[in-house]
């Protein structure tokens, strides 16, 4: 039996998706930077992976999406091993900072331009479009470039590409690291909503500790490729396995 039949049947039978990884690892040639990861996520959990630079939190989450070959271990999307699925057949979109839009093309265009290359079809795209402007309160900007926005809509926008694909899996790679501190905090609370509107089973990577305390089902702590710790974020912050998952989501420092 092949994963593709079940993976476009996914949508319908349910839309969040359990993310299991067993035993996975990843090495640059002689570099290994994840060593043999072991974890969960069920479906519509809002997991935070977070963690020093370096550690593997981007590159986990390129293993996820199928950015990037897995080494060793095996990803399973509700039980389907997903190792050799290419990342298109994934249901997975994922969001990065606001300046990965594309400069040159209206909000619409940014929007529509992955479905059109998917070769889908206007008359599916624009409905897509106008739900995902209406999540996302950026339909009066549809016509606008890139630069004519400010940085909260910018973010929008990159959301709004992610969401128009209708993925099973939401991935955010640090999407809120170029905002300033007070649209940070905005952004935070609209993620947060749209996680509960959507359902969708979302992991979030960021190396802020306040993001990962006020958004998280369950946070993955790493270092170095391995994983600290596991837990709710009280958990975690009441029973901290170690100093160094203290010094991460313990008290202010
Ligand atoms: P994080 O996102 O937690 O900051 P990364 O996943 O980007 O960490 O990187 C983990 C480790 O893998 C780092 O040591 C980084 O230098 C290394 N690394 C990442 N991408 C590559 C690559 N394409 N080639 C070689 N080493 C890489
Ligand atoms: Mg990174």
């Amino acid at each position: 039996m092949t994963a593709h039949p079940v993976q476009a049947n996914r949508r319908e039978a349910s839309m969040a998706t359990r993310v299991v990884l067993d035993k996975v690892y990843k090495r640059y040639g002689e570099l290994q930077v994840v060593h043999g990861i072991d974890l969960t996520i069920e479906p519509g959990e809002f997991a935070v992976f977070v963690g020093p630079s370096g550690c593997g939190k981007s590159t986990l989450l390129r293993m996820i999406a199928g950015l990037e070959a897995i080494s060793g271990g095996a990803l399973l999307l509700d039980n389907q091993r997903m190792n050799e699925v290419p990342a298109s057949r994934r249901g997975i979109a994922m969001v990065f900072q606001s300046y990965a839009l594309y400069p040159h093309m209206t909000v619409y265009k940014n929007l529509a331009f992955g479905l059109e290359t998917a070769g889908m079809k206007r008359a599916e795209i624009e409905p897509r479009v106008a739900r995902a402007a209406e999540i996302l309160k950026i339909g009066p900007l549809l016509q606008r470039k890139p630069k004519q926005l400010s940085g909260g809509q910018r973010q929008r926008v990159a959301i709004g590409r992610a969401i128009v694909r209708e993925p099973n899996i939401f991935l955010f790679d640090e999407p809120l690291s170029n905002l300033d501190a007070e649209l940070r905090v905005q952004m935070r609370v609209e993620i947060s909503k749209l996680h509960q509107r959507l359902g969708n089973t979302m992991i979030y990577v960021t190396h802020d500790q306040v993001e990962a305390m006020t958004m998280a089902d369950k946070i993955v702590v790493l270092n170095g490729g391995r994983i600290e710790q596991v837990g709710a974020p009280l958990e975690l912050y009441n029973r901290p396995a170690n100093m160094f998952v203290a010094g991460f989501v313990g008290s202010p420092r």
